[in-house]
């Protein structure tokens, strides 16, 4: 069949959007009718070449869809369900999803881009188009490992839910599941983009005392006031380690979250937790970046750490952020600030890097 997706061809260069030729799914594969995909941060890596990546590629990894049709062997998924996509697939069955750890699971070994017979199901020309982590969901229609989807509630808005397909999960889940931050505590939370919200929104949801956001655009630190920040920084015009530390008023942070993935602010996150602190790593850096600590700091029982994907069970904690969503708790509309058509994907990533919108969403 036919979709319409949008396609890196060369890093540097605008994203081609094209009819595309879908194939059928294959054994446990799904194909999924995306409604909506939100523009992330971390197909940018990839069009800017920070990250390199077999091309040509079709990006999107925030998506919500229905499965419009199942391929041979198919169990967890049937035609009409509703569905997030799961960019790091779980398998259900290896040591780490067996062991409590299915973001790590064992398929992150298979290449990201391909389905696990080492195919694409994506054609242009004759040319192979990769899937970008499995998901595609920049495109009208994707086939997707079964793995790779999770079922939610059909009365959820897809348009809206499809954000905890990355940046929610992403942002709230290290606070429940990584730190496990405890009611009272004091967090501080660097880079106040889609992702970053979330995490200062879970903060206040588990009770954290001060939560303190950091970032150097003043219309993210008002962002992070209306999601829960108790005390914002502007880190263009002061030093974050010195006024966190302050604000803290106990020589640090008991939890430091590092949302944008670069070697100065995951070492400001470290430096600005105190003794016994912890800092968890959420954004991603650029290929080849590295950190460079005293390691005096983790003698003083520091905990350097980080978190992919929310760092839980992805095939329960996204339907339980929909729940909270759809029963008043979690704030997800007010994430999105624009909805725009594929056509317009090139113009949503200038307006991200602009810093001009929290979340765009591509609607289908
Ligand atoms: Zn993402
Ligand atoms: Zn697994």
């Amino acid at each position: 069949m036919r979709a319409t997706a949008a396609v890196l061809y060369e890093v540097k260069k605008p994203l081609v959007i094209e009819e595309v030729e879908l194939l059928d799914p294959g054994p446990h594969e799904v194909q999924v009718r995306w409604v909506a995909n939100g523009v992330c941060h971390s197909d940018y890596h990839l069009m800017s070449g920070d990250v390199p990546h077999p091309l040509p590629v079709v990006l999107g990894h925030e998506a919500a869809g229905v499965v419009e049709r199942i391929g041979p062997g198919v169990e967890s998924v049937a035609v009409g369900d509703h569905v997030c996509s799961s960019y790091i697939p779980s398998c259900g069955k290896c040591g780490y999803c067996i062991g409590g750890q299915p973001t790590m699971c064992a398929l992150r070994d298979k290449p990201r881009w391909l389905m696990l017979d080492g195919t694409t199901r994506f054609r242009k020309n004759g040319t192979s188009l990769n899937h970008y982590l499995q998901v595609a969901g920049f495109a009208t229609h994707s086939v997707l490992m079964e793995e790779s989807v999770i079922p939610i509630r059909k009365d959820a808005p897809l348009d809206v839910v499809c954000l905890v397909s990355c940046g929610v999960l992403a942002g709230a889940g290290p606070v429940f599941n990584r730190a496990k931050v405890p009611p009272g505590a004091s967090v501080a939370v660097w880079g106040c983009g889609g992702v970053g919200l979330n995490t200062i929104q879970a903060a206040k949801l588990v009770g954290a005392g001060k939560i303190i956001a950091v970032d150097v655009m003043p219309q993210k630190l008002a962002w992070a006031e209306e999601f829960g920040a108790t005390h914002v920084v502007n880190a263009a015009t002061e030093d974050p380690v010195a006024r966190v530390q302050a604000i803290s008023g106990s020589g640090g942070v008991d939890f430091a979250f590092e949302l944008v993935g670069t070697q100065a602010t995951i070492e400001q996150a470290v430096l600005s937790t105190h003794r016994g602190g912890t800092a968890v790593v959420v954004g991603v850096c650029p290929a080849g970046t590295k950190v460079s600590l005293d390691p005096a700091l983790f003698l003083q029982q520091r905990v350097l750490t980080g978190s992919s994907f929310g760092a839980g069970h992805q095939r329960t904690d996204v339907p339980m952020l929909i729940d909270m969503f759809m029963s008043g708790k979690y704030k997800l509309e007010e994430l999105i600030s624009r909805r725009v058509p594929l056509g317009d994907v090139n113009l949503a990533y200038d307006a991200l890097l602009k810093g001009e919108v929290k979340r765009s969403v591509v609607l289908y």
